[in-house]
Parts: C-alpha cells; structure tokens; sequence
C-alpha cells in the first residue's frame, strides 16, 4: 500500500474495445494513471476498455479491474474528451486514500458484471427496434433521445401523433416489435467510412456526424442502421418480450415509454 501519488495526465483517448467486439466481458489493458479527483472519488485510466461508460441514453457499467494482488471495484464510468475515467474503490483498502501501487504501464484485468450489461444491452437495443417499428406503422417521425435506463426507458420523437391515434399505434407498436422480435434479426455492428455508413442508414446519416469521420453504425437485419456508440444484443431475439407501457405527446414531443421481461 502507498500513498496518494501525483496524478499523471492521460491526455490520449481510451480506446473503446467494445466498438470492436460488445460482447467481450473480460480483457486484458494497460494502466495510464491513478489519480484522485475532487470530491475524493478515485479514477483508473486505461489505454483501452470494454466498460461502456454511461452515455448515449445508456447506464455505465460496472465490474472490476484486478491487478497481480489487488481489485479495484468500478461502480461508475464516464468519458471526457475521449478519456474513459472508471470510478470505484479497492477491495479491503485500508481507507485515507491508502492503496495498492499502480504504475504507468502495470497490466491489468477487465471484467464487466454481466448481467447488468446484458439488460442494458437489451434495453437500448429495444429502443432501436422501436424507431424500426415506428416507421413500419408509416409514422415517419424523426428519433430524438433515448433513455434506455432500467427505471423506465423511453424514445423520443419529433413530431406527434394525433390524440385519437395514441391508443391504437401504441397497441400496434407493442403487436410489431414483439413480431420482430420472435422473428429474430441478427445485428451488425461496426464502424464504416462516412459514404458507406450513410448508404446502410438508409442514404443519409444525421447532420451532427462529421463527414470526415468514421461513424460506427448498428443495423438489425435488413432493416436502415443509425449511428450509435452503444451496446447490443447479438440477436433482436435476444430482446424478449416488450411492452409499450405508453405513448405521450407534449410540446411537439412523442415520447415511447417501454419496457421489457426480466
Ligand atoms: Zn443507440
């Protein structure tokens, strides 16, 4: 156990494993720095993760890092200007900032809680299978912000449906995607260069993507991707069952509020 070190600056951006491959629970990375922010919470830096940290409508997820003779419990993950900071504590620390040695360069473990990036995934992939169904029930609205929280998610859109209308789209979005659902679509993640990501986006891709950037895109089956930096299922199978449990509108807004089984 040491005392509190200086923090080093990990200027470079983490390297977001779970682009690549979102279904890697566990991986192995390299320590950038250690270092306590104000307020006392402890950071870990890394050159790469495979924690999604929270944002994108999505909870960050937690797991542990474990180094050759220490754990340290990440409860809470967030990114700043491409910097992943994992938020947490050391198992059996001894308290007063006392802590085991990390070094620059140490190699570590990541291992991710499972079931809670399982339901996350599931949560927003569910989001986006009902931005698909809207548009099969000819309700060409455009999707605005998702909360694909456990504690009551919901999509947003802009644009209405009119009042005597809410009753009957919310039974047939509930009908659609459980179709979808049982039917099954495998999912393709990955990033593209711009000309071909907006080709699998149905021909355009939203206006706040850089076109000099390399956007990662999810698709279901056939269906138009969109630009996301979430995590999903593998298979819209993989979803279960999902409830519309209702459709607001307020303000121009339509908001979806769902939720599906355990
Ligand atoms: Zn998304």
């Amino acid at each position: 156990m040491a005392a509190a070190a200086a923090p080093l600056r990990a200027a470079s951006p983490t390297r977001l494993a779970y682009f690549d491959d979102m279904w890697a629970l566990r991986s192995p990375a390299t320590v950038l720095s250690l270092h306590q922010e104000e307020g006392g919470r402890t950071a870990v830096v890394l050159d790469a993760t495979i924690f999604h940290p929270q944002g994108g409508g999505q909870p960050a997820d937690t797991g542990v890092i474990s180094g050759a003779a220490w754990r340290f419990l990440v409860e809470d993950v967030r990114v700043k200007d491409g910097v992943v900071f994992h938020y947490g504590r050391f198992e059996d620390a001894g308290g007063d900032g006392c802590r085991p040695e990390l070094d620059k360069g140490q190699s570590v473990t990541l291992e991710i809680d499972a079931g809670r990036r399982s339901l996350n995934s599931r949560l927003h992939s569910a989001g986006h299978l009902l931005d698909s169904c809207m548009t099969n029930l000819g309700l060409q609205l455009e999707p605005g912000k998702g909360y694909h929280f456990p504690d009551g998610p919901s999509v947003e859109y802009k644009g209405v449906i009119p009042p005597d209308q809410l009753q009957d789209k919310k039974a047939q979005l509930e009908k659609q995607a459980n179709e979808l659902i049982s039917k099954g679509a495998k999912v393709l993640v990955s990033v593209f260069p711009y000309e071909e990501a907006a080709k699998l986006c149905g021909g355009a891709l939203p206006g706040y993507i850089s076109q000099d950037s390399t956007p990662r895109i999810v698709k279901f089956g056939e269906y138009p991707g969109c630009p996301c930096g979430g995590t999903h299922v593998a298979d819209v199978a993989d979803i279960g069952n999902l409830k519309v449990t209702s459709i607001r509108v307020k303000k121009g807004v339509t908001k979806v509020s769902y939720s599906i089984s355990p």
